[in-house]
């Protein structure tokens, strides 16, 4: 038997289709590896989380698949309940649009299954920088930040929708691009949403987690300002900078809309907003789609 499949392109809501198993079943008297696949959403764009959960059709196996995408970036599983696994796919502007092809990989079955990822148009920023702007941030600072975003933990904290962690008004969404005087920069976007509230207002958990970074402007945080990173389990993190104040340490474990902090301008920062990063498997995605339903 072919122990590749292609399946068509999915095309609208969460689409379940059955891996046959074929006659190696019958070959050799036990099930090959064989999952069902429910992709969501199935019409993403830039910027989305894509969900993968793959159901063993076997009752009794308990082994985990791997998920690739594309070029064979490889995400983790994680049991979710009810006989499921699950890998959190990222996408950001810099994903290419287009047909997208995810690999479910079992021991003795891999699922090729398409997903159509949707462009999207960033709005733009022109800022201009003076020599010596750009300097900010020093080595360790950079390092603690970078060691944060790599954290998978296979616990999952978060359930349900994302809480808003600031009242204050968007004043820059997620994924904006920028011209650097006049020149546009293929490195940058904005890597979170921004709420303009004044110096004091709460900061709070958009969702369960461990607090897994604590940074203070008075060890070198220079360009984040004092800075707060939750895990909120299986490769999903939330950053916040910029802030007046810090309530917890490394270490806590914080519900869901509790106060962790208060929004300021430390860092390199021109007024005082909250900055709201979401990373998931390392790549800072929109948090839109976290807060409108969010993902088991
Ligand atoms: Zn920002």
């Amino acid at each position: 038997m072919e122990p590749t499949q292609n399946n068509p392109v999915l095309t609208r809501r969460s689409l379940l289709v059955a891996a046959a198993a074929g006659s190696t079943v019958a070959l050799l008297g036990r099930p090959a590896q064989a999952y069902d696949v429910v992709i969501n959403p199935t019409a993403p764009q830039l910027g989305d989380t894509i969900s993968v959960i793959a159901i063993p059709q076997d009752p009794g196996a308990t082994t985990p698949p791997r998920v690739t995408v594309n070029d064979g970036t490889e995400y983790p599983t994680f049991p979710i309940g009810g006989h499921r696994f699950r890998a959190l796919i990222p996408t950001s502007p810099f994903s290419p649009p287009g047909r997208t092809v995810i690999r479910v990989i079992g021991t003795e079955n891999t699922r090729n299954l398409a997903v159509g990822l949707r462009n999207r148009t960033f709005p733009t920023q022109r800022i201009t920088l003076s020599p010596g702007q750009s300097d900010l941030g020093n080595q360790r600072e950079f390092d603690r930040v970078a060691a944060f975003k790599g954290t998978v933990s296979p616990d999952r904290y978060w359930s349900g929708g994302m809480q808003r962690p600031n009242p204050g008004r968007i004043s820059t969404e997620y994924g904006v691009r920028r011209y650097y005087n006049g020149v546009f920069a293929q490195d940058y976007y904005h890597r979170g949403i921004d709420y303009a509230a004044p110096t004091g207002s709460p900061v709070t958990a958009p969702a369960a987690g461990r607090i897994g970074l604590v940074g203070r402007l008075s060890e070198g945080f220079e360009l984040h300002g004092n800075t707060i990173g939750i895990d909120h389990g299986q490769g999903v993190l939330s950053i916040m900078i910029h802030l007046s104040r810090i309530d917890v340490n490394e270490g806590d474990r914080v519900e869901a809309g509790q106060v962790i902090g208060a929004v300021g301008s430390t860092g390199a920062a021109a007024g005082p907003h909250l900055h709201w990063g979401l990373y998931v498997n390392g790549v800072c995605v929109d948090p839109v789609p976290w807060r409108n339903g969010g993902f088991e």
